[in-house]
């Protein structure tokens, strides 16, 4: 008895099989999970990076000395 259960693969919309042998499901490959973490780090990236540049408290600084 096998199951016939499949889950599309995020990145590539490719049909994964929800087996024990598919190590990165939901995902197709390594590949593509790897696409998809790195998708999100970046915008995670970015709205850290937006955070860390306080411009307007640069020219606040500037006014006090
Ligand atoms: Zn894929």
């Amino acid at each position: 008895m096998t199951s016939s259960l499949t889950v599309k693969c995020p990145t590539c919309q490719r049909a994964v099989p929800w087996i024990a042998e598919q190590l990165f499901k939901p995902f197709c490959s390594e590949r593509c999970r790897l696409i998809d973490l790195g998708e999100w780090v970046m915008e995670e990236k970015r709205i850290a990076g937006e955070s860390l540049l306080p411009e307007g408290d640069n020219d606040e600084s500037i006014f006090f000395q």
